[in-house]
Formats: structure tokens, C-alpha cells, sequence
């Protein structure tokens, strides 16, 4: 299965669905616009996510860093008077630092993350979306900011006026991201920020045009006019959409064939399939029975 993530929606879909199909058979094209450099080290929260995630060390009350992971550098940073722009926790830190030190010694990004892949001994393809560098900005009244001083610093807060991505028109595809799609019928989106997570991806030159061509299955990360959680609600106002599933499926109407929200929502979506489930991942029980879900959408298709 060919699924395009970002860092906690569809996260918490693919430890589900870890467990019952084999992970050699799912490949995961992870969102790159919200990485940045922390203390000389690359940080991809995304990618991590979803490397912890199949490594089984992800802390599933937060959706990001490492469970039980210890802050001590991070502090000892601050005491020293270098303030950080985003909690890095000790084990996780290591990950930053080998993918850093493995980049300046020439490796792409998705080299390097194949490496890290290997050394926590995962199976399935976690394919960064580009090898070049790409930033989300947020323009707010109070000036544009990246996307993780909007979200941490700034607490996410701040009114949104528009949201940008930067180096997107330069940057390209990696080849990995256009076999794996081009390599089965069926395309999966997880139930990601369709704006910050989602939108980067499809963003890259050539993508849709191979989406329009294949059978495209979302999950919606909305239900009723509220996401889950995080700021995908903010950030769809703040493009134009309405935040509902029927903006989600707005915001993928070039392509998109089924939408998948949750029972509990009265969406009414023109021109498009959706069908109906249980779409809260509340326990791991909860997202392998909507990982089933989407497997049988994903052999028996209705066409
Ligand atoms: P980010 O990179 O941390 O923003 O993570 P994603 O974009 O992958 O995921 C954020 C989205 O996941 C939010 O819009 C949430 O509404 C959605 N989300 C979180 N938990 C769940 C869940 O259990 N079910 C569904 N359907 N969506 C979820």
C-alpha cells in the first residue's frame, strides 16, 4: 500500500496497519515542508514520527519524539543560554545527529533516512517527499513566521492570513516517490492536515498528474467542523475551505475518488464516494480496525 503521511493523523493509521499487513508491502511518502535545522542537526518531525512509529518507540500520548525520552541536552542548552525552537528529547536527538552527520557526508535525505530505516530494522519504504529543501511559512498580522515558530513559540495562536510554502516550485519529486506511485493502482491519504501535511506533497511537479490517473482513497481528518486535533481547522479557513470533510475533499478534488470519514458526521460531499466507519484512533485496536477498513477499500475497490 502506497500511503502519504504527515506526522500524527496518519501516524497513528500506519500503527494500525503495521499489524496486519506485512510491512515490506506498505511504503509511506512522508511530508518534508515542516523540517529545519535545530542546533546543526536536521530535524524531519514527520519522518520521526513515522520511523518511531514502526520502530515501536513512538510516545503515542504526544505523536511525536520518542516515549519516555529523557530532556536533559535540551535543558542543559537553555541553562547555557541557547534557547532551542523546538523540544528535542536525548534519544531522539541521536536520530538528528546521525541523519545530519550522514547528510554532510553526501547523502540525500532520503538516502539518509533509508539508513536510519535500516538501523531500526524496519521493513516498510519511508520515502521523504523531496530531497530539496522546502519550508511552510505563515503569514499571521504579527509578520510571516515557519510553521513550527507559529506552532510552538507562537502557540498557535496567532490569526493565520495565509499559509506558503517555500522552495516548493524548485523543488522536485524524488525518484522513490514517483515509482512507489506510479507502482500501484490504488493511492492511499491518510487522515493528515490536508493544508501543511498534505498540500507540499502535492505540490511537487508531477504529482497530481499521476494521482488523476490512479484510484485515490482519503481519510478525512474533520469531523463535523473540527479536526481531531492541531490546526488544520486555522489553516483550511485560512486558504478558503470550508473545515468540514467536504473542504477536505475540496481540497482534493482534482484527484480524489473515495473520502472516508466517521460515522458521526453528517457531511454531504457532491461527485465523490464516501463511505462511512469508525475514523477515531482512540487505541491501537481502533486503528488496525480502520487500517482493515481501508485495505478492503484497497483490494475490492467499487469503480
Ligand atoms: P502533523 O504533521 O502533526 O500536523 O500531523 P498530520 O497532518 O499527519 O495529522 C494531523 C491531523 O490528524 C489533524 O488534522 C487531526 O484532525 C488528524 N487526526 C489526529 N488523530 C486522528 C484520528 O484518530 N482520526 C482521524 N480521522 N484523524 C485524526
Amino acid at each position: 500500500m502506497i500511503i502519504l503521511s504527515g506526522g500524527t493523523g496518519t501516524p497513528k493509521l500506519l500503527g494500525g496497519l503495521k499489524k496486519i499487513v506485512p510491512e515490506e508491502n506498505i511504503a509511506v511518502i512522508v511530508n518534508t515542508a515542516e523540517d529545519r535545522w535545530v542546533s546543526s542537526n536536521l530535524v524531519c518531525p514527520d519522518i520521526d514520527t513515522v520511523l518511531y512509529t514502526f520502530a515501536d518507540l513512538i510516545d503515542e500520548r504526544k505523536w511525536w519524539g520518542v516515549r519516555d525520552d529523557t530532556f536533559y541536552t535540551h535543558e542543559i542548552l537553555k541553562a547555557l543560554g541557547h534557547h532551542e525552537p523546538m523540544m528535542l528529547g536525548d534519544q531522539d536527538r541521536a536520530t538528528h545527529i546521525l541523519r545530519s552527520e550522514l547528510i554532510r557526508d553526501g547523502l540525500t535525505l532520503t538516502r539518509s533516512t533509508d539508513e536510519l530505516r535500516s538501523s531500526f530494522m524496519i521493513k516498510a519504504k519511508i520515502l521523504p517527499m523531496t530531497n530539496d529543501p522546502v519550508a511552510t511559512m505563515v503569514d499571521t498580522p504579527n509578520g510571516e513566521m515557519h510553521f513550527q515558530d507559529f506552532w510552538i513559540a507562537h502557540k498557535g495562536e496567532p490569526k493565520v492570513l495565509d499559509v506558503r510554502f517555500d522552495g516548493i516550485d524548485a523543488a522536485k519529486p524524488t525518484p522513490e516517490v514517483m515509482n512507489a506511485l506510479s507502482s500501484e493502482d490504488t493511492i492511499v491519504i491518510g487522515p493528515s492536515n490536508p493544508i501543511t501535511s498534505i498540500s507540499p506533497i502535492l505540490g511537487l511537479k508531477g504529482v497530481i498528474p499521476i494521482l488523476q490517473k490512479k484510484h485515490v482513497i482519503a481519510v478525512s481528518p474533520i469531523i463535523g467542523n473540527k479536526p481531531i486535533s492541531g490546526p488544520a481547522g486555522k489553516l483550511m479557513r485560512a486558504k478558503g475551505y470550508e473545515v468540514s470533510s467536504a473542504g477536505v475533499a475540496q481540497c482534493y478534488e482534482d484527484f480524489l475518488d473515495v473520502l472516508v470519514v466517521d460515522r458521526g458526521d453528517n457531511c454531504v460531499i457532491p461527485n465523490i464516494e464516501v463511505v462511512k466507519t469508525n475514523t477515531i484512533m482512540s487505541s491501537v485496536e481502533r486503528s488496525m480496525e480502520l487500517a482493515r477498513f481501508i485495505v478492503g477499500l484497497v483490494q475490492s475497490p467499487k469503480r
